[in-house]
């Protein structure tokens, strides 16, 4: 039995965490993952020619998107997008809608592939050629997102290599924490499959992109009980949507009731992850770029 090798998890090292609640019982992040095409595409690039594929994944620039921006308005509340490269490139109003409304635009990514099935050298050119096509739109983002939430450990250190200041991709706490990235600090933001919208309502023709469609109001229900649940630990409601799935009428009407539930109940702070990364850092040896 001796001889049985155990691997180990080269989990990074954490570091001390400022006040990021500021005195609420919990915060939500509403981030928007402008995903367009790519997920598609970076399964096969035959899905150019399959036109309603497309056309399905285009509803997120064209009509999702507005929407959601319009519903933030509304209710005059921040939020962060994480855009793939190409769908930067793709969809250049998204980019500048987006930044006209106030709102925060993070990296997710090139081509959408997962860092899991990446070489290194791969990753580190997903990254580049992202923060390539942001500085076109005039955007230094601080904060990233793997495609997938499919992170591995080298992700994170090129992170800090470039000067970013959160990732958003781990699921091994409800609350924000600080990771060390190479030679600097992170703020990691986590996530989690019960709080985003692919899981309920992405309908693909491609096997294990997603198969389901359910109803608005089960969503409802699943995040609400998540987020008042949450307020008694203190947690990080870490909301992911996709403008392809949630900019669709019923479903905006259920992400319209979880804002409304949020807000009634007096004691839940929203916060953009730029603005939350800092607060967590705050309290911590961060090294400011
Ligand atoms: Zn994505």
């Amino acid at each position: 039995m001796e001889n049985i090798e155990v691997p180990t998890v080269d989990w990074p090292e954490r570091a001390p965490v400022g006040d990021w609640l500021q005195g609420a019982s919990a915060v939500v992040v509403l981030s928007v993952d402008v995903d367009a095409e790519s997920p598609v595409l970076a399964r096969g690039e035959h899905y150019l020619n399959h036109l309603t594929t497309m056309s399905h994944q285009a509803y997120g620039p064209r009509v999702g998107v507005p929407r959601i921006l319009d519903l933030l308005d509304r209710y005059s509340l921040p939020a962060t997008f994480f855009v793939p490269g190409v769908s930067a490139e793709r969809w250049p109003s998204v980019m500048e809608a987006v930044a006209e409304r106030g709102h925060e635009t993070a990296l997710h990514g090139f081509t959408h592939r997962h860092p899991v099935h990446l070489s290194e050298s791969e990753q580190r050119e997903e990254i580049e050629r992202s923060l390539k096509t942001f500085s076109k739109f005039g955007i230094e983002p601080v904060g990233y997102r793997a495609p997938n939430w499919e992170m591995t450990r080298f992700t994170l250190d090129l992170l800090g290599e470039f000067g970013l200041r959160y990732d958003s991709s781990l699921m091994d706490d409800d609350r924000p924490y600080a990771v060390r990235s190479g030679d600097r600090t992170l703020a990691e933001l986590p996530v989690q499959w019960l709080l985003d919208d692919w899981e309920q309502y992405a309908f693909l023709p491609e096997p294990n992109i997603g198969q389901l469609i359910e109803a608005p109001s089960k969503v409802v229900d699943l995040w609400t009980a998540e987020l008042e649940a949450m307020r008694a630990f203190g947690s990080l409601c870490m909301l992911t949507v996709h403008p392809f799935l949630t900019g669709r009428p019923s479903r905006l009407h259920a992400l319209e009731q979880f804002i409304q539930f949020a807000l009634s109940r007096g004691d839940v702070r929203f916060a953009r992850a730029d603005e939350l990364a800092e607060l967590v850092l705050a309290g911590g040896p961060a090294e400011r770029p």
